[in-house]
């Protein structure tokens, strides 16, 4: 027992010791540390730029500063970060607190007069240096699920170079965190690639799953790469958390070499160009890098990650992953040539435009007009672009139904479409809007921006039409005619529009603004303290979908 204690002292000593020596504190009291998600998860759309700690499944768990400083912005947002706190440090680091449920007294007033004053919910305010200092430790605010959040946690990034640059925080030593376990391998994809023409064409060749127990040979097109999925754990948490660095061998030469990390805000959109869209959202690291990349300076790769092999012989081909605490897994494969794969077949084609990346993609056809933008693309790609219907009124079809790429092409800014409006009766004009259709024959909101002889509509890939909405929001409160609300006076209404959905929404309470934000379908008020009368009040809330369809509904509430 003494042993284990002295045991104990001497770690914690260390634990001491060590986050004294960079000078962070802990952002929460919970302890041990976990974390859901680490620095440079492989996302679609986005770096994940910071850490996200788990908060024991709730909210409200204290947040610190975990440096001296100042408070240099709040924001609010029904998305993205929430409700979020960003302090600068001297030594001209930054840390960011995402998805609070709650800000400290003093920085929630200054919120609340921010949101008064501009009548918004949303709102970002950068106070001075001697508004807000903090010393390291001083209590911020509660965490929370506010924002984009998938469940309570702490999003929390260490920025440097001022606001640009986060730095992944585990790997440099800033807490004292240990990682015994290995990143594991789950699986290998082999992907022919062919670019005889401009137009690059690339077909799965075999998924490898469990690749260290693989005996077999793989056989291989002429040109091909690899795409690794590979998550490492750590001790002490069950997530699946962010590999840091990815190296490809071909018969022990080293042909491909990414290494997570120091991605600024500005190059965050290219993430998406090392993904190979999986499965179930299970996506892969992938050894090519396509052309319109503002990331391939981070990136060694001969020949720009497509292997050729020079003889039929047979090779191997290493994968070696590692995190960032020198903890490594690796598996090898037998690779082939096989000339006889095939990999662009004409039919390929067919139905489809080839969109060059580097220049604007315009088509026109039967009252369709496609734009993609240059530089939109990761790479050139053969973009379907079909008529899957013909116009129809009485079915709901104002316009024919165009199928544009599929979900499988990353866009990194919107393409445009215009349709044809000559279907829409002339009384319905002002009512018609260009609508997403998916895969269910929902249809959502794509845009109505008026042009010649039609509609436009910024957009992703994806089946468009146009539509027509004349029912306006349907508006039901979650508290009845006359109710007394809880103590911290929030209540909401449902607010539901079956057509193009809710564009606008306001609320007053007594004849005067009050603050509000439609979240999940729903208007949420948030009357204050000064609202507290303990008498009747007049609520006036409306709602206005994207065809101008509006409706207002006014109850009383006690409070
Ligand atoms: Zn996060």
């Amino acid at each position: 027992m003494r042993r284990l204690f002295t045991l104990c002292a001497a770690v914690l000593l260390s634990v001491a010791a060590f986050a004294q020596s960079k000078g962070y504190g802990w952002p929460m009291d919970l302890k041990p540390v976990s974390f859901s998600s680490t620095y440079g998860e492989l996302r679609r759309n986005h770096f994940h730029a910071g850490l996200d700690w788990r908060t024991g499944g709730r909210s409200g768990e204290r947040l610190y500063s975990i440096k001296e400083g100042y408070v240099c912005r709040l924001s609010v947002s029904p998305v993205g970060y929430g409700n979020a706190v960003y302090i600068q440090h001297p030594d001209g680091t930054m840390s960011v607190y995402g998805h609070m449920a709650s800000f400290r007294d003093d920085l929630a007033q200054r919120v609340l007069r921010e949101q008064y004053d501009k009548k918004s919910y949303r709102v970002v305010i950068y106070p001075s240096p001697d508004d807000f200092p903090v010393e390291k430790g001083d209590f911020i605010g509660l965490s929370g699920n506010s924002g984009s959040s998938g469940g309570p946690h702490l999003h929390m990034e260490i920025r440097k170079e001022g606001d640009n640059l986060p730095v992944n925080y585990l790997a440099d030593g800033t807490y004292p965190v240990t990682d015994t376990k290995k990143p594991v391998i789950n699986r290998v994809g082999f992907y022919a690639f062919e670019d005889s023409s401009a137009v690059p064409v690339v077909r799965r060749l075999q998924m490898v799953s469990n690749p260290d127990k693989y005996k077999g040979t793989v056989a291989v097109s002429d040109k091909f790469y690899v795409a690794i999925d590979a998550v490492d754990h750590m001790d002490g948490t069950g997530g699946r958390m962010a590999v840091e660095r990815y190296r490809v061998y071909l018969d022990s030469e080293k042909i491909f070499d990414f290494k997570v990390g120091d991605v600024p805000y500005s190059k965050g959109r290219y993430y998406a160009c090392l993904v190979q869209q999986g499965e179930k959202g299970h996506d892969l690291l992938k050894t090519w890098c396509p052309p319109n990349n503002g990331l391939l300076y981070k990136v060694e790769a001969d020949n720009d990650g497509i292997i050729c092999l020079e003889d039929e012989g047979t090779h191997t081909l290493k994968v070696v992953v590692a995190d960032c605490f020198g903890n490594s897994s690796s598996c090898s494969f037998s690779v082939r040539r096989d000339p006889s794969i095939k990999v662009f077949e004409p039919a390929d084609t067919v139905g489809r435009l080839a969109a060059l990346w580097y220049v604007p993609t315009v088509y026109s056809s039967d009252g369709m007009t496609l734009t993609i933008p240059a530089a939109s693309l990761n790479a050139s790609a053969y973009i379907k672009c079909e008529k899957v219907s013909r116009a129809d009124p009485s079915l709901g079809r104002y316009s024919d139904v165009w199928t544009i790429g599929d979900g499988n092409i990353h866009l990194q800014r919107p393409l445009r479409i215009r349709l044809s409006t000559a279907k829409v009766p002339a009384g319905l004009s002002d009512k018609a809007y260009i609508a997403q259709r998916d895969d269910k024959g929902e249809l959502s909101y794509a845009g109505n921006t008026p042009v010649e002889g039609g509609l436009e509509a910024e957009t992703r890939f994806g089946t468009f039409l146009v539509a027509v909405d004349t029912v306006a929001p349907q508006l039901v409160p979650r508290v009845k005619d006359g109710d007394k609300l809880p103590s911290d006076g929030r209540f909401s209404i449902e607010a539901n529009d079956r057509g193009c959905g809710v564009a606008q929404f306001d609320a007053s309470w007594d004849g005067e603004w009050i603050l509000s934000q439609y979240v999940g379908g729903r208007i949420q008020i948030y009357p204050d303290k000064r609202h507290r009368t303990g008498r009747t009040h007049n609520v006036m809330v409306s709602a206005t979908d994207h065809c101008g369809n509006s409706s207002t509904i006014r109850f009383e509430v006690i409070y």
